[in-house]
């Protein structure tokens, strides 16, 4: 397993509990810290009950914060709401989740794994090991050298910037899809007055920003510059970032200033999406980002990294249990159904999400209140809410399932 993310971690789980051994390489130095602060922290309602399945909700629920509106302000006025109540499903409400919570949960053992999982940080893969069209291991650079490790399957589940990917040649048709923007993310201390269950985007003429309740008590922000317009921004000094923030958000102003007084407090995120023709090839799969990088609306990256490992495991796990001649032959069938089975998910949730890009980027007067317009369809009819909202929220869920107990306690305000 090439990288220890929410996807690496998920399936090393999956796969010890089914018997395999397991070893998993994460680049990252454990002694350094947990890792970037700003990332994967939203996890839709999908993503919970991917958890549960694992048995890994009960470990983080009560780390978890649970969210009960979204809600979205175009030029000031509220133009839709969403409260994740009114939904049929038993998984009804994305949480926050703080990521280093996620992946140490995903790592604690259980007690029946009869499969071993032995976990080498850090260690950054830098080689594939080859013998003929099939990929049979890595080369890994680690504190003590360089080591090489054989292996039936070798998993990419290392991220945007895969190296699986190109080292295995799977980049090569690969599509890498720039977006109209990057997205600066900063935390600000909680806006007297807001109430931390909700999601709020607030939209101005083409920008907007995303407002996150953070499970440190701070809301977490993701400003949409125009792409590669870090630089300018940084030239107006931090003075500007203030100003921009306090244009989509005016009650955030002051909580701008007192939350970000360093560049050093932000983070960039650079937003494409990866299209992967092929997500495997003999000996090897990508899984994650590194098979469908996708973009940060509706919080989406995480759930589809847990639900590829969710699918990917059993698969795997069949395949390796047959006999050494029928093997491979099984593992290529395996991975090939794997992909089939999932693409069609992350295909409706990139779809969705250059949809609502566009709409964000939107700027002319008309197209504008178009936006507003169509807000405001969705806002008056629960059943278009349902339809559109549900493939990002729910696909792997029926309607009409009784609601999974309340996790948290009720609305919090924090005093004005
Ligand atoms: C700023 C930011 C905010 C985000 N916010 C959200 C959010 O709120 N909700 C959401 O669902 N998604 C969010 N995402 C996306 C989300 O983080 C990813 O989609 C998700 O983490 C993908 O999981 P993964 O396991 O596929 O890859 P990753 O989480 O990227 O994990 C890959 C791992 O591989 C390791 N690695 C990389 N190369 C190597 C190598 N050569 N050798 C060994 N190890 C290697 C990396 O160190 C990393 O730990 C955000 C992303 C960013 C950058």
């Amino acid at each position: 397993m090439v990288g220890g993310g929410p996807g690496g971690r998920a399936l090393a789980l999956a796969l010890t509990r089914l018997g395999c051994d397991v070893v998993l390489l994460e680049k990252r130095n454990p002694a350094r810290g947990t890792g970037p602060a700003f990332r994967g922290e939203s996890l839709s309602p999908d993503g919970v009950r991917l958890l549960a399945g694992l048995g890994v909700w009960e470990r983080v629920r009560e780390a978890a914060h649970r969210v009960d509106r979204l809600e979205i302000e175009d030029a000031g006025h509220r133009v839709l709401g969403v409260r994740f109540a009114d939904f049929p499903y038993r998984y009804r409400h994305p949480v926050e989740l703080a990521q280093p919570t996620l992946l140490a949960a995903l790592a604690e053992p259980t007690g029946s794994q009869p499969g071993t999982c032995t976990v080498l940080e850090p260690a950054t893969v830098v080689g594939l090991l080859v013998e003929g069209p099939a990929v049979t291991g890595v080369r890994a650079s680690t504190p003590g050298g360089t080591v090489r490790i054989s292996a039936a399957l070798t998993v990419g589940a290392d991220g945007r910037f895969s190296a699986v990917r190109r080292l295995s040649g799977l980049a090569e048709r690969a599509r890498q899809l720039p977006l109209e923007r990057d997205v600066v993310w900063l935390k600000l201390p909680t806006p007297a007055g807001w109430d931390r269950r909700a999601y709020r985007v607030r939209i101005a003429g083409g920008s907007h920003g995303l407002f996150l309740p953070s499970t440190d008590g701070t809301v977490r922000v993701g400003l949409n510059i125009p792409k590669g317009g870090l630089r300018e921004l940084r030239a107006g000094g931090l003075g500007l970032l203030h100003t921009r923030l306090a244009q989509l958000a005016p009650e955030a102003a002051e909580s701008a200033r007192e939350g970000v007084r360093n560049w050093s407090d932000t983070a960039l995120l650079d937003i494409f999406t990866t299209e992967v023709p092929r997500w495997s090839a003999p000996g090897v799969v990508l899984l994650g980002d590194a098979a469908h990088t996708l973009s940060p609306v509706l919080g989406q990256g995480v759930n589809h990294a847990l639900a590829d490992a969710v699918e990917l495991a059993p698969l795997v796990a069949e395949a390796l249990s047959r006999d050494r001649r029928a093997r491979n032959r099984a593992l290529t069938t395996a991975l090939q159904l794997f992909q089939r089975r999932r693409e069609p998910d992350v295909r409706r949730s990139r779809a969705l999400q250059l949809r609502q890009e566009r709409m964000f980027t939107l700027t002319s007067p008309p197209a504008t209140a178009l936006r507003r317009t169509l807000y405001r369809a969705l806002d008056a009819s629960p059943a278009l809410r349902r339809r559109v909202l549900a493939p990002a929220y729910f696909p792997g869920q029926s309607p009409s399932a009784p609601p999974e107990a309340a996790h948290s306690s009720p609305s919090e305000v924090t005093p004005a």
